[in-house]
């Protein structure tokens, strides 16, 4: 390999090139632009343009794109070329900067939830120049947000700026009365990226997992991840030659690969970066997911991102670690190690912590999607109800707090001077509790109900709203106070008592948590349809528009273009599931079922009895039937599908994935009892024990 330090970012425009790129007076300019959000004027942006496209051809890029991400979750790009006739017959290559700041992509097609008719459709892509531009597949790529001609937001980077801004905004109020001068907070993003490799051939013999993503019908291998002897295990040596070559890749384009391992289920692996701001971090997922599949595709391999690709096995997620840093890097959920940081450090743990209670249903909502349903409580991921872990020493801390008395002398302490005394917490005993969805380790948080295809801009638009607002009532109230230690120390006091419910350090996957959750009042939506009504919620829509980051239509679309994707990725699986049984699998049983019976008539006639081979007969058509007959009432389940997008979401889940259950028990019965050779769909021992 070549060497990394150069290697990495070779084709970043970053900053490191801007500097040696542009003039000192644009650098200056632009720089003004990222870190303040100060308005770029069309000199500088022209002149940006011409060093970016001239930096662009020299790697070999031919065309450029807005590259952003609408609300499909996935990331969008429409290529332009460089071209421009010159008059005598010729080209030149050219780019301005006015094709740089703004795109016109229409792009009617896109889901915009009611936001935009089709004939007024224009959407507009603005340059969002805190993500540097990049060069994938030789084209020039722009970050860029995506808007309506009206100026509605219609894409998961605009909301996600916004709520950094807030988040921003309300932390430094906070910083102050501590009498830190901070320009910026960010929200800091580390995603830890599951997903699984199978072979090539495997995957374009499944066409449940071509067109849905996940298996829907296939009988467990004899051996699945009851061994544990994946997890963390020596990599194949062909996946170890994938991952260089993702790294490689990965680096090329600025993004902190940092650490590969294999996960808990057969043929599973992780991805995890070094953190980054939230939209640095954002892009880079996105990024990460694409070069993901294309790489793998090199390596003979198809990437599988689904949630839940394996019925019995793990499926896989994305844990979202996520903190505060100021501009000069102090990192503020760090519990640090003097007394008046550690109040603030309790302050900012107590936002997090009210925050998290009181937009429980947005979290949830964050990470509501038909394939997230499959893993939230399933003893595989944490449960569907959110709550907060912070471990043993921290609840200590947070109970002494609470009931105003001093902590016993090995645990940290409260002095009744006023000042809470916290020793430095040893980082990494806290965590471990691998079924809670929202971990505090150490200095950061690890929500980890994301699924693994998710676009983690939605969750932390959640996140760092909420934590805004917490914070924004916290300076609101501490602001003038004539006796600031003490007041602090009484809001944070009443605060955590307030919000105690959240706080879950136990089993996650215990069957008593259900109770006791419901017991303490905090939501428990299991489905999709069941979160994603209350993202309308009041106190939800005016969050939101407190912060300036969703106004109520916005927050309709939103949830109208999830109910909607909802129940289309569902019929997308009963459709494909009938194909699947009755074009492929139930002939091949007919053909076994018929081979056998013809067997069990020529031994007859001659007089040898066959009941091993008749009685196969009998339980081969018998199970054929009743998949079938299951499969018709499949088909009239979907026939039946109501066309409002709420009611379709909650009929798909009450009614179509039962339906499909159905269709499912039958022909994994089957799978076990039918010749091998006659079965068209490679199996889960094939798929997952690949050698
Ligand atoms: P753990 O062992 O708890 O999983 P790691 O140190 O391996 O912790 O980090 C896991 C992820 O968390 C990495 O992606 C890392 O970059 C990220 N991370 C670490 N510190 C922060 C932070 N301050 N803010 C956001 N993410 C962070
Ligand atoms: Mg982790």
């Amino acid at each position: 390999m070549q060497n990394v330090p150069e290697l990495f970012g070779s084709m970043v425009f970053n900053d490191k090139v801007m500097k040696a790129h542009l003039p000192r007076d644009v650098y200056r300019s632009l720089k003004n632009t990222i870190q303040r959000g100060a308005p770029l004027d069309l000199d500088v942006a022209n002149v940006v343009a011409t060093c970016m496209k001239d930096w662009a051809v020299s790697k070999g890029a031919t065309h450029f794109t807005h590259w952003f991400q609408p609300m499909t979750g996935v990331t969008a790009e429409k290529h332009d070329s460089f071209i421009s006739p010159c008059g005598d017959g010729g080209v030149i290559m050219d780019f301005s900067g006015k094709e740089l700041v703004k795109g016109e992509p229409d792009a009617s097609s896109f889901p915009s939830g009611g936001l935009r008719a089709t004939f007024e459709a224009r959407g507009y892509t603005a340059w969002d120049p805190t993500s540097y531009a990049f060069i994938k597949d030789d084209t020039l790529c722009i970050p860029t947000a995506f808007c309506s001609y009206t100026g509605q937001v219609l894409d998961k980077k605009t909301p996600l700026l916004r709520s950094m801004e807030a988040l921003s905004r309300q932390a430094v109020r906070v910083l102050a009365l501590f009498g830190k001068k901070a320009c910026r907070v960010t929200a800091t993003i580390g995603p830890e990226q599951e997903y699984f490799l199978i072979n090539k051939q495997d995957y374009a013999c499944r066409p449940d997992l071509i067109l849905t993503g996940r298996t829907l019908v296939g009988a467990p291998a004899p051996k699945g991840q009851e061994m544990e002897d994946h997890y963390f295990g020596s990599l194949r040596p062909r996946v170890k030659v994938f991952m260089a070559d993702l790294d490689e890749e990965l680096w090329k384009l600025g993004i902190l690969a940092k650490t590969e391992h294999n996960e808990v289920a057969p043929c599973q692996h992780e991805m995890a970066p070094i953190f980054a701001t939230a939209n640095i971090a954002t892009d880079a997922n996105q990024l990460t997911m694409e070069v993901m599949k294309k790489v793998a595709d090199r390596h003979g391999f198809a990437c599988l991102l689904h949630e839940k690709p394996f019925e019995g096995v793990n499926g896989s997620g994305k844990h979202n670690n996520w903190s505060m840093s100021t501009e000069k890097g102090e990192n503020l959920l760090d519990p640090g190690s003097t007394p008046a940081e550690n109040t603030q450090f309790l302050l900012f743990l107590t936002a997090v912590i009210k925050a998290v209670d009181d937009f429980q249903d947005l979290l949830r909502i964050s990470v509501a999607s038909a394939g997230n349903d499959h893993r939230l409580g399933a003893n595989e991921a944490p449960p569907a109800i959110v709550s907060v872990y912070v471990g043993d020493e921290l609840q200590a801390v947070i109970d002494c707090l609470i009931e105003g008395t001093p902590c016993r002398p090995n645990a940290p302490t409260v002095l009744d001077t006023g000042a809470v005394v916290l020793p430095n917490l040893p980082r990494d005993t806290s965590d471990r509790n691998r079924t809670s969805p929202f971990a505090f380790t150490g200095n950061k948080f690890e929500f980890r109900m994301p699924g693994s295809s998710f676009n983690i801009a939605c969750t932390n638009v959640m996140l760092n709203t909420a934590v805004a607002d917490a914070l924004a009532q916290y300076a609101d109230e501490l602001e003038g106070s004539a006796d600031f230690q003490k007041d602090l120390l009484t809001l944070i006091r009443r605060e955590l008592a307030a919000h105690q419910r959240i706080l879950f350090n136990g089993n996650g996957y215990g069957e008593e948590w259900p109770v006791e959750a419901a017991r303490r009042g905090l939501c428990n939506f299991r489905t999709t349809p069941e979160a994603l009504v209350h993202y309308t919620d009041e106190k939800n829509v005016a969050l939101f528009a407190r912060h300036g980051i969703y106004t109520r239509e916005e927050i309709a679309s939103r949830q109208e273009i999830l109910l909607d994707e909802y129940g289309k990725a569902i019929r997308i699986e009963a459709l494909t599931l009938l194909d699947l049984v009755r074009q492929q699998i139930a002939p091949a049983c007919i053909k076994y079922a018929n081979g056998l019976a013809a067997g069990v008539s020529a031994k007859k006639a001659l007089g040898i009895e066959a009941p091993a081979e008749a009685a196969l007969t009998g339980k081969v058509s018998a199970l054929t039937g009743e998949m079938l007959a299951a499969a018709d009432s499949l088909d009239a389940c979907v026939a039946a599908m109501p066309q409002d997008v709420t009611e379709l979401a909650r009929y798909c889940a009450d009614k179509v994935l039962p339906a499909m259950a159905a269709v499912r028990t039958p022909a994994d019965k089957l799978e076990q009892t039918v010749d091998r050779t006659l079965w068209p769909l490679p199996t889960y021992s094939d798929m997952l024990f690949y050698v």
